[in-house]
């Protein structure tokens, strides 16, 4: 049997289509949610994801603004934009776009950021807050987007073995702090896997929900999922494909030709995890203006 596709560019319309409706009701009162994006140099792969944010905070009538600063920015006036940013009332998110250049100890700068403007979650603040159960805190965009796309394809995690294959700080263990939590929409058993795991099959096997995110294209196959799972691909790898246009296609950290046979719900690459990442991005930004104004 075929498992049922979980749509992700139908559920991320869906998430910024009650972002639009907030977002429209904060106006009103006079509060326009600003997201503030700075990018360092001209790193082509981040100038697409900045333009993708930027045009998504626009879509849902925020404030946005991009600030480009050429790739011999020092450390020091980074430092100095991001306390301007941290006083500044009308931005209520700040995101720095990732990687910065190597002259720039990327941990200092992002240390700097006020933890209540981190909308991408990655601040230590945001850290603890997230692991103490502090929903003051913003959640990383792609595990809270992994959260989104369970919950609403009707899967109540609640009590169910919840395995996550990769422990990284972007997606692995935000992804298990967020199931752990004692809480609706978690309450998960969680099992953390990585590349020291002795014997992954056995334990990926055991997952009633299985969250992928290796990095290493289509590493967990049919075998190791457990019949009538709900396998959560996250990864996104191109691999060479002379047959198209571009000599390349995209496939996830899954062989989902395998998965679909053996699962009950499954997402693809692309169109699964994708489009939650900025939908959450926007969804943290317009908690952050609520919280600020509050
Ligand atoms: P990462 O930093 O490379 O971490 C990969 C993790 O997987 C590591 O913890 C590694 O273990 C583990 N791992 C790798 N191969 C394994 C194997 N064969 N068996 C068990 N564990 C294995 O990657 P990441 O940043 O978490 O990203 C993961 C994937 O998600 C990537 O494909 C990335 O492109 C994708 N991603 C997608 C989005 C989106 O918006 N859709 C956002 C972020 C990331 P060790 O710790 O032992 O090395």
């Amino acid at each position: 049997m075929s498992a049922t596709i979980i749509d992700g560019n139908a559920i991320g319309k869906q998430v910024r289509a009650e972002l639009r409706a907030e977002v429209a009701d904060m106006r009103s009162r006079g509060i326009v949610p600003g997201l503030t994006v700075v990018l360092v140099g001209e790193d082509p792969a981040s100038q697409v994801y900045v333009r993708m944010k930027g045009k998504a905070a626009d879509e849902l009538g925020m404030k946005s603004d991009t600030l480009r600063l050429p790739a011999d920015t020092t450390e020091a006036d980074l430092l100095a934009l991001v306390d301007r940013l941290n006083a500044d009332r009308a931005v209520h998110g700040i995101l720095i776009q990732l990687p910065l250049p190597k002259h720039i100890n990327s941990q200092k700068v992002l240390f700097r950021m006020s933890p209540d403007k981190d909308v991408d979650g990655f601040h230590p603040v945001s850290v603890g807050r997230l692991v103490i159960g502090d929903r003051t805190g913003f959640r990383p965009c792609t595990p809270a987007g992994v959260q989104e796309l369970i919950l609403r394809s009707g899967v109540d995690p609640r009590g169910q073995h919840l395995v996550v294959v990769g422990r990284s700080l972007i997606v692995g263990r935000p992804v298990a702090n967020i199931f752990l939590q004692d809480a609706p929409g978690a309450n998960a058993t969680v099992t953390v896997c990585h590349t020291k795991t002795r014997d992954l099959t056995a334990i990926t096997r055991q997952g009633d929900i299985l969250v992928v995110a290796a990095g290493r294209p289509e590493v967990v196959t049919g075998d190791q999922i457990k019949p009538g799972a709900v396998v959560i691909d996250v990864g996104v790898n191109r691999v060479e494909d002379k047959t198209t246009e571009k000599g390349y296609r995209l496939v996830g950290d899954v062989k989902f030709s395998e998965a679909v046979e053996v699962a009950s719900l499954i997402t693809p690459v692309p169109g699964g995890v994708g489009p939650m990442t900025i939908a959450l991005l926007m969804k943290n930004t317009v908690q952050a203006a609520r919280q600020l104004s509050a």
